[in-house]
């Protein structure tokens, strides 16, 4: 795998003390939901973007894409695989809208997420245009360090976004700093299980329009926080009541 790029700058460099946490927060369904409007644009969108690109009826392209969702988690890598789709061309037909009208966030992000101690980097299986388009809207891109969007997670012309363990290992090592001091906050549980596997530590949002996502009160054995809302995260962080975690308060 190449060596991954440093994350996309979204602000000036500001002063951060060398010992501070990273976060590391996936995008859809954690910083906003997606599930309640942007999901079904894209769906509606990728339908179509699959069809012109197989040249094929809605119908018959719904199948092949569904058959790739399930055989690679993704049904971009079937398509870069098996019919040299372009990737970018692909991602930015489906991304490519207004998603202003659409979004929703908990009140109050932008001041929560300032107050958290540490360095703040998305991380995001969706393209960089539409993850920093998102920030916009919800008024809270300045609050963010750096991106890494799917464009960055491209070795040899593949994508290989969450939960591959190899790209944990290589944000790792792109952070320089040691695991324990990487928190992961994510909707996905697969994807914090991965992190976990290289030493970082998770925190699950969980969402009930993600697949997956687990609805009784308990937690996994690689999630040390679950919330039920990104501001009770982000409180409990600043408050200092994330053991390693050092608050504000
Ligand atoms: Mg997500």
């Amino acid at each position: 795998m190449s060596p991954l790029q440093a994350p996309s700058p979204l602000r000036r460099a500001r002063p951060i003390p060398s010992d501070a946490p990273v976060w590391l927060f996936d995008l859809d369904n954690t910083l906003h939901d997606a599930s309640r409007a942007i999901f079904r644009t894209i769906d509606q969108r990728m339908g179509a973007a699959v069809a012109q690109a197989l040249n094929l009826p809605p119908e018959e392209a719904d199948v092949v894409r569904r058959r790739y969702w399930k055989r690679y988690g993704a049904t971009a890598i079937g398509l870069v695989k098996h019919h040299q789709v372009n990737l970018q061309q692909f991602l930015r037909t489906c991304h490519d809208f207004d998603v202003r009208p659409l979004v929703h966030a908990d009140r109050g992000l932008k001041a929560r997420l300032r107050a958290l101690p540490g360095r703040r980097i998305v991380l995001t299986n969706a393209p960089a245009h539409y993850a920093r388009r998102v920030l916009q809207a919800l008024n809270i891109l300045q609050e963010f360090d750096g991106l890494w969007a799917i464009d960055h997670m491209m070795p040899m012309g593949l994508p290989r976004p969450k939960p591959s363990l190899a790209l944990m290992r290589q944000v790792l090592a792109r952070l320089d700093v040691p695991a324990q001091r990487v928190i992961l906050v994510e909707d996905t549980l697969r994807n914090l299980k991965s992190a976990r596997q290289v030493g970082m530590r998770t925190a699950y949002l969980y969402h009930p329009g993600t697949p997956f996502s687990h609805q009784q009160h308990g937690r996994d054995l690689y999630v040390d926080v679950r919330v039920n809302r990104l501001s009770d995260l982000l409180m409990q962080a600043h408050a200092g009541h994330i053991p390693g975690i050092r608050g504000h308060a």
